[in-house]
């Protein structure tokens, strides 16, 4: 068998093991895969194979299907249940193409068929290590998602946010004796917004909605999505007698923007429900303000939507 043939440029080094009786065979593999960068073993006995996997964590496993005391296909469904994240290759001859396609079902990466050139194991090598970088990648996007305090379609602050920030404003709030006032915003009949226009509409209104809050509120007015097509404002230091005066000028400003999305119906733009209740005067912690906001929130769409409800003031 050849020289190993294609280059490529990459600074991680990932483990690989060969798993293959034919000592042949997996001499030729080490090559290859030692020509790529990569750390590599060899095990001739899938049992061993299984042992080097517990003790160590391989990045990629190539592994022969016909093998003494135990195939492929056995030993690909052992790895996955040792380590989900560990790529598998199976090679396998003309013959048993179908046990091949057995092994991707169970979670392969990718088969090889025997005989293969060196172009053929290294471009599934490198196909194999993208592969993997890009789940790495996928996997750390999400991680910073979860750790994040963005909502992604809105620019504002998100739940995880919110729910922090409302426990830290009753903290505050207590210790210097000044109010500040929730206000739990729904979209009105979003449903059929959607189901007029389309889901992609639906997110550019809820996206355009983030930006007028964000724009209509003071720098330190915590402005969070609070779940589907519910925003939730906290306004630090604001009275209850403020709350008229801010939710006038929310629903003047989304009724500007609403000039700008289509109608659901003749006369209808999009518009919103607000309902608001205010710390210390309605509620004594977390939990029972977003309560008497939702209260007030349902009352405003019970008489007729398009409006807001200040608890304790109907
Ligand atoms: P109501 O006036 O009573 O609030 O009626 P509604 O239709 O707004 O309320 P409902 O709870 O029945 O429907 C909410 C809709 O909001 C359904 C859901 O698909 C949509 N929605 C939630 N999150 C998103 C999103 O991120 N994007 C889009 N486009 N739609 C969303
Ligand atoms: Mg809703
Ligand atoms: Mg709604």
């Amino acid at each position: 068998m050849g020289i190993p043939v294609v280059e490529e440029n990459r600074k991680t080094v990932y483990s690989v093991l060969v798993v293959d009786d034919d000592p042949e065979v997996g001499q030729f593999m080490l090559g290859c895969v030692q020509h790529l960068g990569h750390d590599v073993d060899w095990s001739s006995h899938p049992y061993d194979a299984l042992e080097l996997i517990a003790r160590k964590k391989y990045d990629l496993v190539v592994t022969d299907l016909k093998m003494p005391d135990m195939d492929g296909l056995t030993l690909l469904k052992r790895i996955k249940n040792l380590n989900d994240d560990t790529e598998v290759i199976v090679i396998t001859g003309y013959g048993s193409v179908e046990n091949a396609l057995d092994c991707i079902n169970a979670g392969a990466v990718d088969y090889l068929i025997k005989p293969f050139s060196v172009e053929q194991i290294q471009v599934a090598l490198i196909k194999t290590i993208r592969h993997i970088e890009l789940k790495k990648l996928a996997k750390e996007r999400e991680h910073y998602l979860e750790m994040s305090y963005e909502d992604a379609l809105t620019g504002v602050y998100n739940r995880r946010f919110f729910d922090e920030s409302l426990k830290l404003e009753i903290i505050k709030s207590s210790r210097r004796q000044t109010p500040f006032c929730l206000l739990m915003i729904d979209v009105d009949h979003f449903k059929t917004f959607n189901d007029t226009f389309g889901h992609q509409m639906g997110d550019e209104a809820l996206s355009k909605l983030g930006a007028v809050f964000r724009s209509t509120c003071r720098g330190y007015d915590i402005v969070t999505r609070y779940g589907g097509e519910e925003f939730a404002i906290i306004f630090p230091e604001t009275a209850k007698e403020m709350a008229s005066t801010l939710c006038d000028r929310l629903m003047n400003e989304i009724e500007n923007l609403a000039k700008d999305l289509p109608k659901i119906s003749e006369t209808e733009g999009l518009a919103v429900s607000i309902g608001v209740a205010c710390f210390p005067h309605d509620a004594d912690g977390a939990r029972q303000l977003i309560e008497r906001a939702d209260i007030a929130l349902y009352e405003a769409k019970r008489t007729g939507r398009r409006k807001y409800k200040i608890y304790g003031m109907f």
